[in-house]
């Protein structure tokens, strides 16, 4: 008798989406071009994923994938050509632009969902092969302005300073602006304890699913006016100080600048809090309170996330988080601490490795001496042979067919994701040339001149970092279609032919050991992480200097600006007022926009996935029945949303779960569902966030012309 035959082997990686990056193996499937998905034990998830992973694998295979490059023609129809062809023109394309109007006439735009390799290689590309400063990413989208407060309050910024399962067993979280139950649900078993201790609190202008958790005693909602955030935390900073509950010890020991906020926030007592945040006084002091019982046992942490952190004052309002934790002694004390809960999957990694316009790999500021110095021996180049700093995603895209006249676009779908999205469409058809690298025909692919068809997740090797700055490996688990090629060959190729100062490897492990060398001695230092150890399974938290075993927990001893000290900010509301929408103006209304537990940013992928795009295929814009009937808008019915920027046609759902001021719209459609064509450009001064939580907006029944 024969044996029965070997089931085929699973590969271990992690999910293509999110920064929770819960790790999955993937087997092969006999007689389907999908592996069949299974969630594995992993500290993030448990085993857990939610319904984007379990789905991911219809991604691969799809039939509307791209499968070779296209150019597109005089008649604006995209048309397949050869790699060499595509190659050749865009290099000579570049080029021309190049000697034609200057290097900063050429801009690269990068993504959170690169890999580390992907993103260091981007960043060296840019500046070496084409000579140019003008390169950034969408993770300025992102989580840039709790970045910049990250960094100047601890001197250095690392989502999670902690491992996520520390959080386990804190007695008071405090998130604020996260709907992790819809976002990363596997997240939500790390909000148990807290919840048990009845000491979670919920920071939403929105009763979301993660606000619901707090119900029947497990904590506190906080349902603020949107765009009060940084109001809100001056309050829970007064009352701290006021109420005695700050730890005097920790900021004597640990930290400076005290002073200078324990002044700024006086004039925010609870009274005039409650009048602008529309906050009940009895919930600050409820807020205050479990957050100091937290800190004095059990341990106690104050979470952000993209609602306070996506707006014109976004590094402020981090900053005043950051004040509130290390009022209360938080940062770098057992079991307790302040983080930043990272959105895209590689947006940790991403950020670390020299696609953002201000920064070289290792996390060195591009401006800094040393820091070029270092690199250009890496790099094999002289120090002056490296531009300076570029611009913010939001001011690059603004130069789209100005200054800009060549763009390539690695992984990002601008055209849907950027804030005033009609206005980057209206740059990205000015240019002279435009490339986009994707695996479908995104809507900004569909702009482009040129589009090259990449490889995805499970068909490449490569490293990813989590929310909490441990280094993941991912691996490829199926044969990619045969005229696909990955992004790390398309930027050797173009490379060679540009004719650059340094070698471009298109090995994932050749890159990752270069960067390796090029992050030495920076604050994001992999030095001592390689394949090898990654594959071992070892939690791999950077810094991670040659000879170290990482640095799971930051700030233990020291915080990392000179002096180890943490740095206190005073910060004011006022500095956002003039670039920001004034909200409640006659009839209009306050925007959110926010995620949905079935699509993914830009919803390119998840809206291709048929289990996902059946259970929501389109837009619904959340309004509250009150809203709703004063202007005649029947629940399922047409509704207009509009502003001086742009016009949304959508489906109104009516819902008690957001304020009678504000209305709700996810920002995962295209066309005419598109809620960034309502959000604005204006800018924190800080990071280059745009303002996309809070916009004015007019709301009416039906589909006006
Ligand atoms: Fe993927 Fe994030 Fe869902 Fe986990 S929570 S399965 S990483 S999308």
């Amino acid at each position: 008798p024969g044996s029965a035959p070997a089931a085929p082997a699973g590969t271990d990686t992690h999910c293509p989406y999110c920064a929770l990056q819960c790790a999955m193996t993937l087997t092969p499937a006999p007689g389907s071009a999908e592996p069949a998905v299974t969630g594995r034990d992993f500290p993030t998830n448990r085993g857990g994923l939610c319904r984007k992973g379990w789905t991911s694998a219809a991604l691969l295979g799809h039939p509307e994938r791209l499968t070779a490059p296209l150019l597109r023609g005089p008649d604006g129809v995209h048309r397949p050509i050869g790699w060499t062809h595509a190659l050749d023109l865009a290099a000579m394309k570049l080029a021309a632009t190049r000697r034609l109007h200057g290097a900063d006439a050429v801009g690269v735009f990068g993504g959170g969902a690169l890999t580390n390799e992907k993103a260091y290689q981007l960043g060296k590309f840019a500046r070496l092969a084409l000579g140019t400063s003008r390169i950034d990413y969408n993770g300025r989208f992102c989580m840039s302005s709790a970045a910049a407060a990250g960094n100047r309050a601890f001197g250095v910024d690392r989502g999670l300073p902690f491992p996520v399962e520390d959080l386990d067993r804190a007695r008071t979280i405090l998130l604020l602006g996260s709907n992790v139950a819809e976002t990363m649900p596997p997240f939500v078993q790390h909000l148990q304890g807290a919840r048990a201790a009845g000491g979670l609190i919920v920071v939403d202008p929105r009763r979301t699913a993660t606000a619901d958790f707090t119900a029947d005693g497990a904590g506190l909602h906080l349902q603020p006016v949107p765009a009060t955030d940084l109001v809100l935390l001056l309050g829970l900073c007064h009352i701290v100080i006021h109420e005695g509950l700050a730890d005097q010890e920790f900021l004597d020991s640990r930290t400076t600048g005290r002073h200078e906020v324990v002044r700024s926030v006086a004039q925010w007592w609870p009274e005039r809090v409650q009048s602008v945040t529309g906050v009940p006084v009895h919930l600050l002091r409820e807020t205050a309170r479990l957050l100091s019982d937290g800190a004095r046992s059990g341990g106690a942490y104050i979470l952000t996330g993209r609602g306070v952190e996506q707006h014109a004052d976004g590094t402020d309002t981090a900053t005043a988080a950051i004040n509130l934790a290390l009022l209360l002694g938080l940062p770098g004390s057992a079991n307790s601490g302040y983080g930043t809960l990272t959105g895209q999957g590689n947006g940790q990694g991403g950020r670390e490795h020299g696609q953002k316009a201000d920064q070289l790999p290792g996390y060195r500021k591009i401006t800094d001496p040393a820091a070029r110095a270092h690199v250009a021996k890496v790099w094999g180049v002289e120090p002056d042979d490296i531009p300076g700093p570029g611009l913010p995603a939001v001011e690059l895209l603004g130069e789209l067919g100005r200054s800009v006249r060549s763009f390539l676009i690695f992984g990002a779908n601008v055209a849907v994701s950027a804030p005033n999205a009609s206005k980057v469409v209206a740059g990205l058809r000015r240019l002279d040339f435009l490339v986009v690298c994707d695996f479908f025909m995104s809507e900004t692919a569909r702009e482009a001149d040129l589009v090259l068809p990449v490889r995805q997740w499970a068909e490449e090797e490569g490293t990813m970092t989590n929310l909490e700055g441990r280094v993941l490996r991912r691996r490829a688990a199926v044969a990619a279609p045969a005229r696909t090629r990955p992004e790390l060959w398309i930027m050797a190729e173009l490379a060679r032919r540009l004719q650059a100062p340094s070698t471009f490897s298109d090995d994932p492990e050749a890159v990752f050991t270069e960067l390796r060398a090029a992050s030495a001695g920076g604050l994001a230092d992999y030095s001592g992480i390689d394949y090898a150890l990654l594959d071992s399974g070892a939690g791999a938290y950077w810094p991670y200097p040659a000879g170290s075993t990482g640095t799971p927990r930051l700030f233990t001893d020291a915080f990392a600006h000179p002096g180890g000290r943490a740095v206190l900010v005073p910060v004011s509301p006022a500095a956002a007022e003039p670039v920001r929408d004034a909200l409640f103006a006659g009839s209009t209304l306050a925007l959110v926009t926010g995620r949905l537990l079935e699509h993914y940013q830009s919803g390119a992928q998840t809206r291709r996935v048929p289990e996902l795009a059946g259970a929501v295929p389109r837009a619904l814009l959340l309004i509250h029945p009150l809203a709703a009937a004063a202007r005649g808008i029947v629940d399922g019915g047409p509704v207009t949303i509009a502003n001086a920027r742009g016009t949304v046609r959508c489906t109104a759902l009516h819902s008690t779960t957001v304020r009678t001021d504000t209305v709700f719209l996810p920002f995962h459609f295209p066309g005419e569902e598109s809620a960034n064509l309502l959000t604005g450009d204006a800018a924190d001064p800080v990071s280059g966030m745009p303002e996309f939580k809070a916009s004015s907006v007019a709301v009416t029944a039906g589909w006006a012309e």
